[in-house]
């Protein structure tokens, strides 16, 4: 589950570490749709890499930003159900 450390006040969800057997996902240069990307959920920033599920058009997708590579990524786009999902998947370690 979603845990919390003690600096709850300061800090959003973490993923969890990869499981074994993990969903790996693909993940594609950003898309240069002009839509307003909705961000509905993202997980901590005091992580080198933060996942967000955003939202666009009625669709859905993963962005993940790696700060240390200095690259985004997303996932493919989807229904919002599958993207949460994934989103998900990945805080539990799921995917990745
Ligand atoms: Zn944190």
């Amino acid at each position: 589950m979603i845990r919390w450390d003690g600096f709850a006040d300061y800090h959003g969800q973490h993923n969890e570490r990869p499981k074994p057997g993990h969903l790996v996902l693909n993940w594609h240069e950003p898309s240069n749709r002009t839509q307003r990307v909705r961000v509905v959920a993202h997980t901590c920033e005091c992580r080198d890499v933060v996942y967000e599920l955003c939202h666009v058009a009625g669709q859905g997708f993963v962005r993940r930003t790696d700060r240390m590579e200095g690259t985004v990524r997303e996932t493919a786009w989807t229904s919002t159900t599958v993207a949460l999902d994934t989103f998900h998947r990945i805080l539990l370690g799921q995917a990745r």
